[in-house]
């Protein structure tokens, strides 16, 4: 996961710019007179947040005169649909990170409500709870709710874990070469964070993931290590492994290429050829 900032977008204005054209009339009134209860919710959000204590946010249906199908309705109709008033706030939140936030790997191409709008509706548009995903993390994450403060899922918005070491690799020997991946706490987190952050390298399938992508840099690098290692030997071809791991871990510690590399040049087996397709 990756961090930043969370969208400085109000949420009681960013809901009112996205019910601005809804024609009915009488619906247009229902939604306007719950404003308030959509700021208080969204402050409500980030008290609890800021101590891992969404669990108890509260599952309300229905928010006063309002269903829960027409508040997903002003997310999928008025805040995501192309011409949409809401639409700008919806890209700005979107245009946040190039990548997704919670794999770190595949590009953005949806927003994920992290509490989930069919049992949050009042937070259906509130940006602090929109969080700028991949579709297959977001599809994994679908309608998943925090029962305890152990179970919460991780936050990019309020959680912070890039600057610790935690994700860590094993070259497997075989033909050809894999790298498994695995979390590790560092000694000073405690217990309840260890636990968020294996259910979300496990939630979302990220070792998978992350060994598919070190299957692929492998094929991409064979070529350079067979020269290496046939000219120079089994220490330079490390050597160029920490050259590249030291790269790679300086931009992102636990990126899934750090990680590789880092794996590729702690193996004997591996700088002594088990790079090699056969
Ligand atoms: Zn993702």
């Amino acid at each position: 996961m990756n961090s930043i900032d969370p969208p400085i977008l109000d949420a009681g204005d960013t809901y009112t710019t996205c019910i601005s054209r809804v024609k009915d009339a009488a619906l247009k009134a229902r939604l306007a007179a719950i404003t308030n209860d959509v700021r208080t919710a969204s402050a409500d959000y980030v008290d609890k947040a800021l101590e891992n204590r969404l669990h108890e946010v509260p599952r309300i249906a229905n928010v006063g005169g309002v269903t829960t199908a027409e508040l997903k309705k002003v997310y999928t109709q008025h805040m995501a649909g192309k011409n949409a008033p809401g639409r700008v706030a919806y890209d700005e939140i979107f245009n946040s990170s190039a990548k997704c936030l919670l794999c770190t790997q595949r590009k953005v191409d949806a927003l994920d409500h992290h509490l989930p709008k069919a049992h949050y509706p009042v937070l259906a548009v509130t940006p602090v709870n929109l969080i700028p995903a991949c579709s297959a993390c977001n599809k994994a994450k679908l309608a998943s709710v925090p029962g305890t403060a152990d179970d919460s899922a991780l936050h990019p918005y309020f959680d912070r874990i890039q600057d610790d070491r935690w994700l860590h690799g094993l070259v497997v020997t075989g033909i050809p070469a894999v790298v498994r991946f695995r979390v590790q706490a560092p000694a000073h987190w405690a217990t309840q964070l260890t636990n968020r952050v294996q259910l979300h390298f496990d939630g979302l399938n990220l070792g998978d993931l992350y060994s598919a992508e070190a299957a692929e840099e492998l094929t991409s690098i064979r070529h350079q290590l067979t020269n290496i290692h046939r000219t120079e030997g089994m220490q330079a071809v490390r050597e160029e492994l920490l050259a590249r791991f030291e790269s790679a871990a300086a931009a992102q510690l636990n990126g899934w290429r750090a990680v590789t590399y880092e794996s590729f040049a702690m193996s004997d087996w591996f700088c002594d050829g088990g790079f090699a397709p056969v």
